[in-house]
C-alpha cells in the first residue's frame, strides 16, 4: 500500500499535509526539531534526525515507505541530499516541492554571492548597520567583523550568540512590507543578507530593501542532486497520482 514520508519544515510542507490528509493519503510528516514549537499538523508526525542516509534508508524500511517528498526549505541541503540517496539506494521515487526563487528586479540593488562566505567578503571594511535576515545558523561565519552591528530576527530565543554586536528580534513569519520597512528605518539598516529561499512570508524584506534604496546581499541556493521538482502542492498532486500513490485510497 501507498504510504508517503514528508519532510518538511516549510511552509509548503504545511500545505502539502493539508492537502494529503484531506485526500486520506497514508503518510507521516517529518520535522527536524529545529524550532521549540513545530506547528501541529493534520497527518502523523515524527522529529528529530533519522541519522544519516543509513537511518533514513532504515526508517524508510521499517514504515514501509512508498514514496518520499522534500518539502524542507532550500538551504537544507543535507537533509535533501540524504532523501536523494535513501530514495536510490530503497528505488523509491522522489519529489522535490520547492518554492521558485526570487529574482530581482527593477529598483532592486542586489550583490548576488554564492554562500555564506561570499556574503561575509561583500560587507564593507567600514561599520555597518546589517539586516542578517539567515535566521541561526551560520551566524559564526560573521563574528569575524565586529566592527558591524547585526539585527537579527529568530523564532526561539538563542541559549548563546557568537555575535557580541547584534540586536535579536523574535519572530515568526510571515511578514510585511510595512512592518519590515519600519523595523529598518528603527534600526537604522543600511544592509541586508538575505539566503534566496523564495516564497511569500519572507519577501517583505526585499521589497522593503526596494523602498529604501538598501543593498541586498542575496546568497544564492545550494545545489543540489537533481529530482522531480514541483512548486505546487496541486502539482505536488499530480505527481503523486502520476506515481500511484493514491491507490487503495
Ligand atoms: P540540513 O542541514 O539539511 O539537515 C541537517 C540534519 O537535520 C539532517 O541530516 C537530518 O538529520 C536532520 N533533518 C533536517 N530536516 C529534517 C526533517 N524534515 N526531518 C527529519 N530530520 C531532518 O537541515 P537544516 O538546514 O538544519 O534545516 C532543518 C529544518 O529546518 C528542515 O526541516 C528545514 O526545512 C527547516 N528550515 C531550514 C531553514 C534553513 O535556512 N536551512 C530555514 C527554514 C526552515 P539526520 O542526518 O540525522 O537524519
Amino acid at each position: 500500500m501507498p504510504r508517503i514520508l514528508l519532510l518538511g519544515g516549510t511552509t509548503e510542507a504545511s500545505l502539502a499535509a493539508r492537502a494529503l490528509a484531506q485526500a486520506g493519503v497514508d503518510a507521516v510528516f517529518s520535522y527536524a526539531g529545529r524550532t521549540d514549537a513545530p506547528a501541529p499538523q493534520p497527518l502523523p508526525m515524527r522529529v528529530g534526525g533519522f541519522g544519516g542516509v543509513a537511518g533514513l534508508v532504515e526508517y524508510c524500511r521499517a514504515e514501509k515507505i512508498s514514496h518520499m517528498i522534500d518539502a524542507t526549505h532550500p538551504f537544507a541541503a543535507q537533509i535533501s541530499r540524504n532523501a536523494h540517496e535513501a530514495c536510490r539506494t530503497l528505488g523509491l521515487p522522489l519529489l522535490a516541492l520547492k518554492r521558485a526563487p526570487w529574482v530581482a528586479g527593477a529598483g532592486d540593488d542586489w550583490r548576488d554571492v554564492g554562500d555564506i562566505a561570499g556574503a561575509v567578503a561583500a560587507l564593507p571594511a567600514a561599520p555597518a548597520r546589517v539586516f542578517l535576515a539567515i535566521g541561526k545558523q551560520n551566524l559564526q561565519a560573521f563574528a569575524a567583523l565586529p566592527q558591524h552591528h547585526f539585527l537579527l530576527r529568530l523564532v526561539d530565543t538563542p541559549a548563546a550568540l557568537p555575535l557580541p554586536n547584534a540586536t535579536v528580534i523574535i519572530a515568526k513569519g510571515p511578514f510585511d512590507v510595512e512592518g519590515d520597512m519600519s523595523l529598518m528605518v528603527a534600526h537604522q539598516i543600511t544592509h541586508i543578507i538575505a539566503k534566496n529561499a523564495g516564497g511569500h512570508g519572507a519577501a517583505a524584506k526585499l521589497v522593503a530593501a526596494r523602498a529604501l534604496r538598501l543593498p541586498v546581499i542575496m546568497i544564492a541556493r545550494p545545489d543540489l542532486p537533481q529530482c522531480d521538482t514541483v512548486e505546487t502542492v496541486a502539482d505536488m498532486m499530480d505527481w503523486l497520482a502520476h506515481h500511484s500513490a493514491f491507490r487503495g485510497v
